[in-house]
């Protein structure tokens, strides 16, 4: 099961100061759990050295470019994600597809150079709710899932984690259903199988969309995924831990 905090433009040394051990806790008690941190990356050093050492948790980013280097300004790589310790970057966010323009295609490339320079990408797919109330939501998310994947179909897939994150759900507080998050993850399933053989039975779909202390139990237990992509509750270290914690107790009742 993982866990992965998208902390979105949120960060300071205080921030840190008071989650870092409280990951580090809940990683130690949670040995089931694939524990993640995707702070801004200005902070990713900072993150990494308060955790330790011998740290239980990963880091990730929140985005990279799709060149390992040149004149792209303002831009992280993947390959510098990498060197300074990230096993991990979150791709294609809604909040990247709406604010920045960032297309499928551009998010299947980042994919395939995040791979290259070793770090898992997590994919992120959704609907709209103007999507769902016309009742196009499982053709929107095949359809992003095979653009978005593209750049990984030579051998890369087996790494790739899919996160289905409904747009409506997103820092609204409102979460998709149990049979919302169940009904998506087997569609998504066969569609990986469907696209890309039996290494699409590899890849973890997550859930994300207000996923906190209290639904965590619930979502885990919907039967398709693998865990959560958390924000606003990622920022919180007694919620988070509590998350781990159930996706802790989900993986030991089911083996995930
Ligand atoms: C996210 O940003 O990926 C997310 C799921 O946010 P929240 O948990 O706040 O809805």
């Amino acid at each position: 099961m993982y866990v992965i905090g998208n902390w979105k433009l949120n960060g300071s040394a205080v921030l840190i100061d008071s989650l870092a051990p409280a990951l580090n806790e809940a990683a130690q008690a949670c040995p089931d759990v694939t524990v993640v941190a995707c702070p801004p990356d200005v902070w990713l050093t900072a993150l990494t050295a308060a955790l330790g050492r011998d740290r239980l948790v990963s880091t990730g980013g929140q985005n990279c470019h799709h060149e390992t280097a040149g004149a792209y300004t303002g831009e992280t790589s993947a390959l510098q994600l990498a060197e300074i310790g990230c096993s991990y970057a979150i791709l294609g966010h809604s909040e990247r597809r709406q604010h920045f323009g960032e297309t499928s295609a551009q998010v299947a490339a980042k994919a395939a150079t995040a791979s290259a320079a070793g770090l898992q990408p997590v994919v992120c797919i959704g609907e709209s709710l103007e999507q769902r109330s016309a009742g196009r939501q499982f053709e929107v998310c095949r359809e992003q899932l095979q653009a978005s994947l593209d750049g990984l179909a030579g051998g890369w897939l087996r790494n790739a984690i899919i996160a289905y994150e409904p747009i409506w759900a997103i820092g609204t507080g409102e979460v998709a259903s149990v049979s919302d998050v169940a009904d998506m993850s087997e569609v998504l399933r066969a569609c990986l199988v469907d696209t890309f053989g039996k290494d699409g039975n590899a890849v973890s779909i997550l859930y994300g969309g207000s996923v906190n202390d209290k639904n965590a139990m619930d979502i885990f237990n919907s039967g398709g995924v693998q865990g959560a992509l958390v924000g606003g509750a990622s920022l919180k270290p007694s919620a988070i831990g509590a998350i781990i914690g159930a996706a802790q107790a989900c993986a030991k009742q089911s083996n995930r």
